[in-house]
């Protein structure tokens, strides 16, 4: 009986990590869309289309997107404006407890910048092969010798934040 019961308990505890785990899942999803969102947005104006948003305790407090043609600023990167931005709504320079989501892996600029600010975890959907400082080209988010180290999950909504790149890439290939 009461190996019966125990039984029982371990499958009930099992089902709830799970149910959890796919919770957790749509809601990544969820703010990458809003990050998406943002991609778009720099499509449209011909910029490099990647988006970012940061969430602090389950609420979006900042967006930013790629305006480096725009604003003729090659630090105008979607991170780096949501990252003044965050900082600006808290009224502190540092980001603990928060966490970014970007369409693409952040290059070495942005990750180095959230190292700097201290923001907790990162959520990035497409790899960056060539630039991307998450492992990628090189790898900022865990380096040893830094001070801080941010916690990555990779590949949310992936399939989508890289076909927009793709398309931008695609499209201005055509018009030159
Ligand atoms: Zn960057």
């Amino acid at each position: 009986m009461q190996v019966r019961l125990l039984l029982g308990a371990l499958i009930k505890f099992k089902v709830q990590k799970s149910k959890s785990k796919t919770y957790m899942g749509k809601v990544d999803e969820i703010y990458m869309s809003e990050a998406l969102k943002e991609a778009k947005r720099a499509f449209a104006k011909d910029e490099v289309p990647v988006g970012a948003v940061i969430v602090y305790k389950g609420k979006i407090i900042a967006r930013g997107y790629n305006q480096v043609e725009s604003l003729k600023d090659p630090t105008a990167h979607a991170e780096m404006l949501a990252i003044t931005s965050a900082t600006s709504y808290l009224g502190n320079k540092w980001l603990s407890g928060a966490s970014i989501y970007v369409t693409i892996e952040p290059c070495s600029m942005c990750t180095g910048a959230l190292v700097l600010g201290r923001i907790q975890n990162l959520y990035f959907g497409a790899k960056d092969p060539k630039a991307g400082a998450c492992g990628s080209a090189t790898n900022i988010v865990n380096n040893k010798k830094l001070n801080h180290r941010i916690k990555v999950k990779e590949g949310i909504l992936k399939e989508e934040c890289s076909s927009l790149l793709k398309d931008f890439f695609k499209k201005k290939r055509n018009k030159s």
